[in-house]
This record gives C-alpha cells, sequence and structure tokens, in this order.
C-alpha cells in the first residue's frame, strides 16, 4: 500500500521513479550492490529503502549505506544527528508530516505540553525532536512508562506512534487537547485503525486526525518534498 502509493505521487508530481521488488530471499550482499548502483546513479536524486526487510538483512548496513544526500527518508545516522542539532537537509516523513499538518491546521506548539506515544528511530524519536524545535514542552512515553493514562491527560497536543489498535481512548485526552494518531493497525476484519478510539476522542478534542487520511498522506508528500530538495541541492 505505501509503495503504491509512494509511485502513484512520483507519476502525479512527474518525478521519475523506479521500483525495485527485490525476491524475499535476497541477500544482504545483492541489496548493498543494488543501493550502491543508485548511490551511483546520477538520474538518481532519492533511495528509500521500504522497511521492515527480511531477517537476513540488517536493516541498519543496508541505511548506512545509502548515500546521505539521497537518503529522502532522513533515517540514515548523518542526517539524524543533524536533525538533532537542528541544522538539517531532510526531515524524516511522518513526524515532518505531523508538524506541517499541526501548522497549516493554525495550532501553535510554543509553550504547548506534548506528549508523544512511541520511541521508533522513524516516528517517535524525531517527532518529539521537531515538537521541541518548534518549543514544546516535550515527554516522551513507551511500554515501561508509568501511568501512561495520566501523562497522557497532562497533554495539549498528543501524538500516538504505537502500533496498537485504538489503545488512546476518550478517557485520556484532556478537554480541548489536539490528537494525532499516526498508527496504522489492519484489524483481523481487514479494517484499517489508528492508535486512537477517534468516536471517543473526537468528542473531547479541539482537532484529531483520522485514520486511513490522516497523517499517511502527509508522510507521502513530505518524502515528494525532501525528493525535491535533495535534486536542488544536487
Ligand atoms: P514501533 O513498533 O517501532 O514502535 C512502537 C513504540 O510504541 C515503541 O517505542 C514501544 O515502546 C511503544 N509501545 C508499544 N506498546 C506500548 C504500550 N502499550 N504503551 C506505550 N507504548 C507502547 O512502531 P513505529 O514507530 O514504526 O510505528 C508506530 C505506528 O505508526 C504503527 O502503527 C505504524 O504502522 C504506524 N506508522 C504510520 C506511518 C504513516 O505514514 N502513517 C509511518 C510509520 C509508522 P518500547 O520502545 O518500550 O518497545
Amino acid at each position: 500500500m505505501y509503495v503504491n502509493s509512494k509511485k502513484k505521487a512520483c507519476e502525479e508530481l512527474g518525478i521519475y521513479s523506479e521500483e525495485h521488488a527485490l525476491p524475499q530471499e535476497t541477500t544482504q550482499e545483492e541489496l548493498l550492490r543494488l543501493v550502491e548502483k543508485l548511490n551511483n546513479d546520477s538520474n538518481i536524486d532519492g533511495i528509500l529503502v521500504q522497511l521492515p526487510l527480511p531477517k537476513q538483512i540488517d536493516e541498519k548496513t543496508i541505511i548506512n549505506a545509502i548515500r546521505p544526500e539521497k537518503d529522502v527518508d532522513a533515517f540514515h545516522p548523518v542526517n539524524v544527528g543533524k536533525i538533532m542539532i537542528g541544522d538539517f537537509d531532510f526531515l524524516p516523513c511522518t513526524p515532518a508530516g505531523v508538524i506541517e499538518l499541526i501548522k497549516e491546521s493554525g495550532i501553535e506548539v510554543c509553550g504547548k505540553s506534548c506528549v508523544v506515544i512511541g520511541r521508533s528511530n522513524i516516528v517517535g524519536k524525531p517527532q518529539a525532536m521537531l515538537l521541541l524545535h518548534q518549543n514544546g514542552t516535550v515527554t516522551i512515553c513507551h511500554s515501561r512508562t508509568k501511568n501512561l493514562a495520566e501523562v497522557v491527560r497532562g497533554a495539549d497536543i498528543v501524538v500516538a506512534a504505537v502500533g496498537v489498535p485504538e489503545m488512546i481512548t476518550g478517557d485520556m485526552i484532556k478537554e480541548g487537547a489536539v490528537v494525532i494518531d499516526v498508527g496504522m493497525n489492519r484489524l483481523e476484519n481487514k479494517k484499517l485503525v489508528g492508535d486512537v478510539n477517534f468516536e471517543q476522542c473526537e468528542k473531547k478534542a479541539a482537532a484529531i486526525t483520522p485514520v486511513p487520511g490522516g497523517v499517511g498522506p502527509m508522510t507521502i508528500a513530505m518524502l515528494m518534498k525532501n525528493t525535491v530538495k535533495a535534486a536542488q541541492l544536487k
């Protein structure tokens, strides 16, 4: 679903894209060779390795092999470090999309209490950093957090990036809070739901994102933005 949406967005914008759909049993060396070939291809400005990878391939080794200036996902340690010090070329797509949503909705982050639930390298951690760049007062929650509900109840802005269907319930949301749902969970009945119970939280929130149709499309848009920027920087 992700790969198709990304290809479609490229087509719509007139960005050339190619998909290398490799077999499940591809070795790490084979994938590294492909990354190196694309690193050296002057027609390619951005490289995206769709995660997760099969178990015989070390994700870190592959991400480290992508040239930082072509790393449009912003997962390479050089780009992660640049984000940390606030001097970056690319921002990771999902957290950047969340910030864009907040800004476009006219919501002020400065001085607000922001709670991010989840601390993954691709969403939670960079999300917290980007909210900090916007002068939010940021708390990061994770699976070992005690009194999660209480912490979330104190938040003006809640970003849920957990991967647990509808775990953020209405009673955890402060009246008038902004609720952003990054989660994408496929239920057994094939229904796609977020990490937030939309029906319950909508009643309390000043603004809330739906799933699907909230953060997901923003992620794609930010990927396109990074790709254009990579081309411009080249
Ligand atoms: P990960 O599994 O890498 O991280 C999940 C995080 O949630 C971890 O930090 C984990 O804590 C924490 N967590 C798990 N269970 C609980 C719990 N019960 N209470 C509190 N914290 C908990 O997931 P990702 O960050 O990659 O993705 C999160 C969600 O966002 C998924 O649903 C994914 O599909 C979706 N997603 C959506 C995107 C989009 O474009 N819309 C893009 C990327 C992801 P700990 O570190 O302690 O284990």
